[in-house]
């Protein structure tokens, strides 16, 4: 692969100094940055001999960021027919308030979330890869270069395959769930053996250690506590220690969590995690707006790492920013908080839309524009998203010797007129849609709101395809309001 340069473009390259360079440039050898700064003393370190095969991209009247790093997410478009997706009624005043809402119905996430593990093993493989790879193009259109799931309703090995073929940076791990908290029971029950559900993770650990390119790395993960033997914790540590990766859970994220929790286990989630040994400073605790006082000193004691997805809670009834500000009052005890898109049948927010809501919000809470930054919101979705995953060596920010992950974003249209600060003018008017170029590894995976190694016309019909087929022979849905539904997607003829 020749040099790239990014050129002429107002660059935020999320470093430690949260620097801005109005007209910046990244330089990128062999898929890691070179140099990236002012667009003058960059050019002036290509060689001579280099120009003949430089690759060059002018950033003019564009923002230039690092890659997005999103370090919680599920793939569910599996789901897209029965759960709360494409078999909804029309009219917008069809939502109810359940699951997740009004502080949580606990023991059905609990069920639901153990019916998953059983099922992704139905589809077939190639099901798997066309849905994991249409689910996954989503989110590179939207400007993330690292994705990494908390357990998601596919096959793990297809979710490392269709990183490998878009090209994305991802971090996989499996629906790990071992017991359930029945409904109108007072204890858990244990649903599968421990050792398949940790078998499983150890394989992917074991493919993922041996990754050629440093494309696909792997972490154990835990899909919630009220789903999770004491047993399989301590395979979780286990597998952290002997794999020296880190690990997720969505923890204290629902209102109800604590009560289910005492109910069923005799002690809340983050105290468990706590005597299981799992509470370490490689930790991402997702969610976590529910944590007491006493969970509140035992995450920051251990210097945990909390993650959420501001820009998911509020249309599925979580109130977990906004109802406790535990997750703001943990930023501001130091812990770091990154964001992340969350995942669901249909397309959620993206991490712009995380940022956009996390600027917002939390200074609005403390009538404090300085709460948060633009600046500070990019480096959430970016460079302390990266720590959150232990790959903060490699990727997260624009510096020389990291990985050459960077987005482009247009920032040349009315939004933008006379506004010095483009980042601003990004998170007051922009979004996802707006994501025009983005390079994974020095390669230019999206250009112009295009991709450049796939056709996404061939992606769309081989994911309406994988899911209409998946949903008929698997989760009972009828099979003309299948055909009917995708026959509306279908490229008109003639
Ligand atoms: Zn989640």
């Amino acid at each position: 692969m020749s040099m790239l340069l990014i050129r002429g473009g107002h660059l935020y390259p999320s470093d430690a100094g949260a620097s801005v360079i109005p007209d910046g440039a990244v330089l990128a050898d062999g898929g890691r940055i070179v140099a990236a700064g002012p667009t003058a003393d960059v050019e002036a370190l290509v060689a001579p001999e280099s120009r003949a095969t430089l690759r060059t991209v002018d950033a003019t009247g564009a923002m230039i960021l690092p890659g997005f790093v999103n370090p919680h997410w599920h793939d569910l478009f599996a789901l897209r027919f029965p759960f709360k997706g494409a078999l909804r009624p029309a009219t917008d005043r069809g939502d109810v308030a359940a699951f997740m809402a009004l502080g949580g119905d606990m023991p059905q996430i609990s069920m639901m979330f153990d019916a998953f593990t059983d099922q992704i093993d139905r589809l077939t493989p190639d099901e798997a890869v066309a849905i994991a790879r249409y689910s996954m193009w989503t989110q590179l259109r939207s400007g993330v270069t690292t994705l990494a799931d908390v357990g998601s309703y596919n096959r793990p090995e297809a979710l490392v395959t269709a990183a490998r073929e878009l090209g994305l940076r991802a971090v996989i791990s499996t629906w790990a769930s071992d017991a359930v908290c029945a409904p109108g029971e007072s204890r858990f029950r244990r649903t599968r053996d421990t050792d398949a559900v940790l078998h499983r993770i150890e394989a992917l650990l074991a493919a993922a250690a041996a990754d050629p390119d440093g494309l696909v790395r792997a972490r154990p993960a835990a899909v919630y506590g009220t789903n999770m033997t004491d047993e399989l914790g301590a395979g979780f540590r286990d597998l952290m220690d002997r794999y020296d990766v880190p690990f997720a859970t969505h923890v204290a994220a629902l209102r109800n969590e604590a009560e289910a929790m005492r109910t069923y286990y005799g002690t809340t989630g983050i105290r468990r995690f706590a005597d299981l040994g799992l509470l370490t400073d490689r930790f991402m605790a997702v969610h976590c707006g529910f944590a007491d006082p006493d969970e509140r000193k035992l995450l920051i004691d251990a210097g945990v790492h909390i993650n959420h997805s501001p820009a998911k809670y509020g249309p599925v009834g979580e109130s977990t920013l906004t109802e406790t500000r535990v997750i703001p009052e943990l930023r501001r005890a130091g812990l770091d908080v990154s964001l992340s898109t969350d995942g669901a049948a249909l397309p959620v927010g993206g991490m712009a839309e995380a940022m956009r809501v996390t600027w917002q919000s939390y200074t609005e809470m403390y009538a404090d524009p300085t709460e948060v930054l633009p600046t500070d919101a990019l480096a959430m979705a970016t460079s302390v998203a990266a720590r959150g995953l232990g790959w903060a060596d490699e990727i997260g920010s624009l510096e020389p010797g990291k990985r050459a992950d960077v987005v482009l974003i247009r920032a040349d249209d009315w939004r933008y007129l006379l506004n010095p600060r483009p980042l601003e003018g990004f998170l007051t008017l922009g979004g996802s849609a707006d994501v025009d170029t983005v390079v994974v590894g020095g390669e230019v995976l999206v250009a112009e709101g295009r991709p450049t190694r796939v056709d996404e016309a061939v992606l769309q019909a081989e994911y309406l395809r994988a899911v209409g087929a998946f949903s008929v022979r698997c989760l009972g849905v009828d099979p003309d309001a299948v055909a009917t539904r995708i026959r509306r997607h279908e490229p008109r003829r003639g």
